[in-house]
């Protein structure tokens, strides 16, 4: 099947309110243009290089997310343009994205990861570290960075149930965070899970933002 024939099928049994963020890391542009005709905007890039190839050379009205790992010293070089970074797991790096965003003049918007998988190989916070980063000084200062929500990624298993639990404790966490970090906050709207494998579930289980690769564009050559 076509790249446009694998959207518009993810598109026809994904609920209105889940966005689709369609993973084109590795992939060329040329793929990227076949998605964006049928009228896919949102694009998910892991390699800060890769982004800062791609982002120039596509048009202007697409919004980039950052889904990987970001490193600190390289935020500059997204910082005037990045729509949403999913992946922020330390306060270090919310500083460091904050500082990046004030000198473009701008709000980024980031969503905090949870370690949720059982391998232990996925970054990620876990609640209390979440809770006193919310809490701190230094978070509350920050006034060019904006949490949007929460990511996260399910074990690589075949086990549904285990999926399903692991989702549940995402949903979970964003609905502690929702009633007692960002209650009258109603931009904190974001609960992003579900890959190519387990999206299903991760609806299921109340995601509202999938990240989806290799369903659209094929399998890749190279796994981050
Ligand atoms: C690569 C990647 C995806 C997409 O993976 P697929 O299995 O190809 O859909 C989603 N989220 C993150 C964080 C990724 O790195």
């Amino acid at each position: 099947m076509s790249i446009a024939e694998n959207i518009k099928e993810i598109k026809s049994t994904v609920p209105a309110h889940v966005e689709l963020v369609a993973v084109s890391k590795t992939k060329p542009n040329s793929d990227i243009l076949e998605a964006y005709n049928c009228g896919q905007r949102i694009f998910g890039e892991n390699k800060v290089q890769e982004l800062q190839l791609k982002q120039p050379a596509l048009p202007d009205d697409i919004q980039w997310h950052f889904i990987g790992h970001l490193q600190s010293n390289k935020i500059k070089y997204i910082a005037s343009f990045i729509s949403l970074i999913h992946g922020v797991d330390k306060i270090k790096l919310l500083q460091s994205i904050n500082k990046e965003a004030k000198k473009n003049n701008r709000i980024i918007d980031c969503l905090l990861q949870f370690h949720i998988a059982s391998e232990d190989t996925k970054f990620g916070l876990n609640i209390d570290e979440a809770k006193a980063m919310l809490q701190s000084d230094v978070f509350k200062e920050m006034h060019h960075i904006k949490i949007r929500g929460v990511m996260g990624m399910a074990t690589y298993t075949d086990d549904k149930d285990q999926i399903h639990r692991e989702f549940r404790q995402l949903k979970e966490t964003f609905d502690y965070l929702k009633q007692n970090h960002f209650e009258s906050d109603n931009q904190f709207n974001i609960i992003s899970m579900g890959m190519s494998g387990d999206y299903p579930l991760a609806i299921d289980e109340g995601s509202t933002m999938i990240r989806v690769g290799s369903r659209i564009f094929g399998s890749r050559n190279y796994q981050k």
